[in-house]
């Protein structure tokens, strides 16, 4: 394979790749949208169960008062009418104290039953109000699910004709380099093949030793940037030569302390300068 072809499919490659990446991504968050309003619904749920425990309290109070009214009366109206067939003043007292007093109870049971019946008609309509909210929560929830449910097959489709295009640029590439090259471009914001622009990394910025940049510009085989991993090709430019001559031939462990000063910042330490290297030394050996 040419390596100007090998590029080309690289960059195509990266294209496909970043809008993979990209899509997952999204994927991966579009649960996440819904989360808030999850979160009203669970909060709803339990107010529900509240108001719900607080109207079930009324309704016996009220039924309980009711009850309570309904013996009293009966009582009262059972003395009023024992009052036909006394016989003498002293029952007359007795069943008068009673008539009375069951009156006074009464009126005690219908002041009570009033007040529990406001807080009974407060309660309904709090349930009442905690479930609509409930319903149009739950609505709202199971729609947005089934449209991110359409989004989601959407994107899984499209994600899966990305790998097929994938899988067809990368054919004939080395795959340790598609696995590398992939690496790359998920920790590198998406720029995994850069080029080298006189003796300069267009990637990393980080100037290269001239001995390399040659490498580059002359070898056959796949060359990663030693500082930031990214895949290196030569770019023709007008002031090729001038660099070439500019720069000292220096080692690359004589730069390795500018690696942490370096413009990338998604540089990781010694492991991608060690990659690079070995891809460098090539695997004659
Ligand atoms: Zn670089």
């Amino acid at each position: 394979m040419l390596m100007e072809d090998l590029f080309e499919r690289l960059k195509k490659f990266q294209e496909l790749l970043l809008e993979r990446v990209a899509l997952e991504e999204e994927i991966h968050q579009l649960p996440k949208s819904i989360a808030a309003q999850e979160e009203v619904l669970t909060r709803a749920r339990k107010a529900h169960a509240d108001k719900a425990a607080r109207f079930e309290e009324v309704s016996t109070k009220v039924s309980e008062l009711r009850q309570n009214l309904t013996d009293t009366m009966a009582q009262r109206e059972k003395s009023e009418q024992q009052m036909d067939s006394i016989s003498s003043p002293r029952e007359f007292e007795a069943l008068n104290k009673e008539i009375t007093e069951a009156g006074q109870r009464e009126d005690q049971f219908r002041k009570e039953l009033k007040r529990e019946e406001e807080n009974f008609k407060e309660a309904e309509e709090e349930l009442k109000a905690a479930v609509t909210l409930i319903e149009a929560q739950e609505q709202e929830i199971a729609e947005k699910r089934a449209r991110i449910k359409n989004e989601e097959s959407d994107m899984n489709a499209r994600v899966k004709k990305l790998r097929a295009e994938e899988t067809k640029i990368t054919n004939g590439i080395d795959s340790e380099v598609v696995f590398k090259f992939e690496r790359i471009i998920r920790s590198k914001q998406g720029i995994g093949i850069v080029p080298v622009r006189g003796t300069i990394c267009s990637g990393c910025s980080m100037i290269l030793p001239a001995e390399f940049v040659n490498e580059v510009r002359q070898s056959n085989k796949i060359t990663f940037c030693p500082y930031c991993s990214r895949v290196l090709y030569y770019q023709e430019g007008e002031a090729q030569d001038e660099y070439l001559v500019d720069i000292e031939s220096g080692s690359l462990a004589d730069l390795d302390d500018f690696g942490d000063e370096g413009e990338d910042e998604g540089y990781d330490g010694s492991d991608d300068i060690d990659s690079g290297k070995d891809d460098m030394d090539g695997s004659e050996d």
